[in-house]
Order: C-alpha cells, then structure tokens, then sequence
C-alpha cells in the first residue's frame, strides 16, 4: 500500500520552521522519500496544500493500563477487565496524536502486541513490564499495618513487583528483558501517591541499583527511575540510570550531572496540576493534593532551569483514571517556562532519542515510520493547537490513517 502526500508544509522539529512544497512518498509503514521533487512511484494521491504535518507525538511516561486512580484497586483487578479498560485509554491517546508512548509500569507484551497487530487501535507501546520496587516502597500498594505478602508475580495492570536484595533485583530484571521489555522502570525514591513511602527517602541501596542498570545495559536497554528529590537524582545518575522520570525537586548541580552523564529527564507536570485542581473529586487526601501542589511548582521551576541549561528533557503525562483525557494539557503548562519549538522537540527528538529510536520516530523522513499528525495551524506559532482535537484534521500510524477529517 502506497500512499503520497502531495504539496505538504512539514514542520521539522530538528530546524524548528516550517517547509514548504514537500511530498512524501509512504510505502507501508515507512517514509521512503520526503523531496521537493515530483514522485513518479504509483500510490493514493492526498493534497495537502495548506496543510501542515508534523511528525506523530511521542509521550515518554504513560500507564495505558491505569484506568483507575487506585492502584490499590488496579492490582485487585482481573487482568482480562484491566485490558478492556485499557482500549479507550489508548484510542483516546492516538486519537490527540501520540503515535508512541513509553508506559512506566502495568503494560505487558500481550497488550502491545494487540495493538501491534492492530486488534486495538492505539500508539505504539513501549512497556516496561512490572515496574520494580523495593518492600515499602513505591510500587509496593499495601496500606500501613497490612502485612499480607504483595505478589511477586507480576500481571497486566498492577503497577510492578515488590522485590529486594541484588539477587531477586537481577532475576526481576531478567523476567521482564525475557518478556521483551525496552527498559526496566525502578522506584528509587518515595512517592505522593501511595502509603508508605514520603517522598524524601531513597529506595534501594547502591549495590541493588547498580546490578538493574547492569542488566538493562547488558541487555542493551537502559533503567528509568522513578525520583524526586537531587539526592536520590544524584544517586542514581551516578549508578549509571538514564531516564529520571518527574524529577521535580532537582537542583542545579545535579542537573550538571545529568547534562554530564548525557541523561534524560522526563517531567510529568501535567499530573501534579491534575491531582491538585481535580484531586478531591477523586478522593484523594489532602496530604496527597497538597503535595501535589506544591510538586507542581518545583517541576516548573526544575523544567525552566533544566531548559535553560540545555538539558535532554523529554515528554511525559504519567496520568492515571479519568485524568488521561488532561494529556495534551502538559504542552501548554510547559509552555509557561519553555518556548514552543522546546516543548515540541520534547515530544519529538528527544523522546525518540531516550526511547531508542532517534530516526525511527519524531521525524517525518526517510526511513522513519509514517507516524505524523495533519493541523490546518502552524503549532509552532500556538501549543493550544495540540491540545484542541478539532485542530488535530488527521493521524497516520505505520502508513494506515487513524483518523481522516480532511
Ligand atoms: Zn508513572
């Protein structure tokens, strides 16, 4: 199946404008020529004249499998009503753009498989499998006094495994690399979110973290950690991790560290804002709303020196339940500190950078994957444009449209 778009304006997220004239010339699920020239191959003819295309969005920290904001909730649930509840989650994400999402624990190989073979309309999922966390810590969603043992078998949906000590961590990391996992997502710090752990403390001791990110680097995939706080950041960094997830409360110098390092950095505002503006509907404490609160200021303010230091700074939402519909909201609140091509890049190069697909995704170009997104708006000029489904005129997956209102 042969497709060409004919007279197209691209937006490349590389050079930051806008070019115009373009064709692309689809073959199946790959960009094989993006040229001024005219195309002489056979396919379906699309003018896009006064159109702008912009490769498919990347959101490098999702749960598509948390359609609860209990995980407690979720890891009582069977994994058969977890996945049904997933299929909306998913079409909802595509449907505003994201053509790739990296999911941070709860998504399994069967459910990227699914829609991999296109039995579930959604973005390509990069899944971690179980996320692992130490006893009380992170992933661990038993309640202060409960002491039934957390099931150390992993199944879809539950947000990972509890496990301890450097032999049970390698076994662990060995299970979801044999599972096809693209990374190992560790908790290395408390949380806002669950019941025992403040977000002040470290996870896991040195030798424990070291032994993940050796198996992740002997399996050529990397670890990315949930953390907070500088020193757990510092930490970790220093352990050889190259995704920090949230990071909200960095300082400067460990921001050095991460530039030093070449590591990523993946802010989840979007989160913070929802718990804190939506948080009482949904039950939650007021301990936990405040923390929110007060996290969302620290992760703009991390995100405005991160920016400005030059930082990999990649794009994630980590929203959970009926909050998923707030995704496309984490443009514009980056947008509050970050100019538009930088919030762009991070949903685009740099996510495929951290994900391990620079060339394949967030690009419209030879060899890439025909992921791309049709506005009749420059977003450029306005990051409200991603945010408005009615702006959002087409998404093309692997070269098939999964939406078409043009
Ligand atoms: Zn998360």
């Amino acid at each position: 199946m042969s497709i060409i778009l004919k007279n197209a304006t691209i937006l490349d997220p590389i050079i930051g404008v806008l070019q115009e004239g373009l064709n692309v010339y689809i073959k199946n699920n790959l960009i094989l020529k993006v040229t001024k020239d005219e195309i002489k191959e056979v396919g379906k003819i699309y003018d896009m004249s006064g159109k702008i295309l912009m490769p498919g969005l990347i959101d490098a920290h999702v749960h598509v499998t948390a359609s609860s904001t209990s995980f407690t909730n979720l890891s009582r649930t069977p994994p058969s009503y977890i996945t049904a509840k997933s299929i909306p989650i998913l079409n909802g994400m595509i449907s505003r753009g994201f053509t790739t999402v990296r999911d941070g624990g709860g998504a399994d190989w069967g459910l990227a498989k699914a829609v991999e073979d296109e039995y579930i309309i959604g973005p390509r999922i990069l899944f971690s499998g179980a996320s692992i966390s130490q006893t009380g810590g992170h992933g661990d969603v038993r309640k202060l006094g409960e002491d039934f043992i957390p099931a150390d078998r992993f199944q879809i949906g539950t947000l990972g495994k509890v496990c301890d000590g450097v032999d049970a961590l390698r076994k662990a990391c060995r299970e979801e690399i044999r599972n096809g996992a693209t990374q190992i997502k560790l908790m290395v710090n408390g949380g806002i979110s669950t019941p025992t752990d403040p977000i002040e403390n470290n996870q896991f001791s040195l030798d424990e973290i070291r032994a993940v990110v050796e198996e992740a680097e002997n399996a050529n995939i990397y670890v990315m950690a949930h953390a907070y706080t500088a020193k757990s950041i510092k930490r970790v960094l220093e352990c050889g991790v190259k995704s920090i997830e949230h990071g909200n409360l960095i300082d400067e110098s460990t921001l050095d560290l991460l530039i030093k390092k070449d590591a990523f950095l993946t802010p989840t505002l979007v989160v913070y804002y929802a718990i804190s503006t939506y948080g009482e509907k949904y039950n939650l404490s007021k301990n936990v709303i405040n923390t929110a609160k007060n996290s969302f200021r620290k992760g703009i303010e991390a995100l405005k020196i991160a920016s400005i230091k030059g930082a990999n700074i990649a794009f994630g939402t980590d929203l959970i339940g009926d909050l998923h519909n707030l995704q496309s909201l984490e443009f514009k609140l980056r947008g509050q500190v970050q100019s538009n091509i930088e919030v762009i890049r991070s949903a685009t190069i740099y996510s495929s950078k951290l994900l391990q697909m620079e060339d394949k995704i967030g690009v419209i170009k030879e060899g890439a994957y025909a992921d791309l997104i049709v506005f009749n708006k420059n977003p450029l000029n306005d990051l409200n444009i991603l945010q408005k489904k009615e702006e959002i005129k087409a998404v093309m997956k692997n070269g098939k449209w999964i939406i078409k209102a043009f």
